[in-house]
């Protein structure tokens, strides 16, 4: 689709399509032609970019589903639904990626299931993610989440940790045992100098990208962008994208 962004398939159409497969089919169509869109119009090759379904609301089946049609990287925000969730699919070939707000006392269960952290936010859970990764004998990928609405040294609303700690703990990560500097992830803020601005908040992600490369080559992740900005994160220059809705359908709001 030129323009415009992915949106799911209304569902209830032709009989034909009313099987949940080929809705979700459909739908991952339709988001990869959005991506493959995007990435000629930035003059990007396809495989630079990513796609990361965010699973959470929808159940096991689905995700089961999503492996069948070829998915490999999904995500959750909560590890109560998660960590069920990862178990019943513990047989499929998937990377889990943990993207929502993690306190330490869930630690543990994530790091038994989870490839990437990507909301990495301070030192103290940096501290707790080593330790269970040590313990649970795996290595796991950190994403640093970075909050471009909050002010220096503070976080942000939805997590993240402003700009100008990066660097520390950038540090923090890399001297961490048990624990892999991946890149950066940003959600596009709400309130603050970027609201409204996907684009221009998705490039300052890459700044710090960049500057974060300069002492830590290895971390070239920049997860940037969902359903309705991935167009824009693209264009900035993201290398994973994480979509929920244009894949699996408008979740419930139930929190
Ligand atoms: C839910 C979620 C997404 C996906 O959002 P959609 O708008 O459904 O595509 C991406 N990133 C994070 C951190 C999320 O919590």
């Amino acid at each position: 689709m030129a323009g415009g962004h992915p949106r799911p398939a209304a569902g209830g159409g032709r009989a034909v399509t009313n099987d949940r497969k080929t809705q979700l089919a459909e739908n991952l169509a339709r988001v990869e032609e959005c991506i493959s869109a995007a990435c000629a119009r930035a003059g990007r090759p396809r495989d630079e970019v990513t796609l990361i379904v965010v699973t959470k609301t929808y159940p096991a089946s689905d995700v089961r589903l999503l492996a069948e049609l070829g998915v490999r990287q999904v995500a959750e925000n909560r590890d109560q639904e998660a960590a069920p969730k990862a178990a019943e699919c513990a047989d499929l070939p998937l990377t889990w990626h943990f993207v929502g707000q993690l306190q330490t006392n869930k630690v543990r269960s994530v790091a038994g299931y989870a490839g990437i952290v990507q909301s990495v936010d301070r030192v103290r859970l940096v501290t707790a993610l080593s330790k269970e990764a040590v313990r649970a004998g795996r290595e796991l990928g950190c994403l640093i989440q970075v909050a471009l609405d909050a002010e220096a040294g503070e976080r942000g609303e939805r997590g993240g940790v402003a700009p100008d700690g990066v660097g520390a703990l950038a540090e923090a990560i890399a001297g961490a045992e048990g624990l892999r500097l991946d890149g950066v992830m940003t959600v596009a803020p709400l309130v603050g100098p970027y609201a409204g601005r996907e684009l221009a908040a998705f490039e300052r992600l890459m700044e710090i990208s960049s500057d974060l490369r300069a002492g830590h080559p290895a971390a070239t992740m920049v997860s940037a962008g969902m359903s309705a900005d991935l167009e824009e994160a693209v264009a900035a220059g993201a290398t994973h994208v994480r979509v929920g809705t244009a894949v699996l359908g408008v979740r419930p709001r139930l929190r």
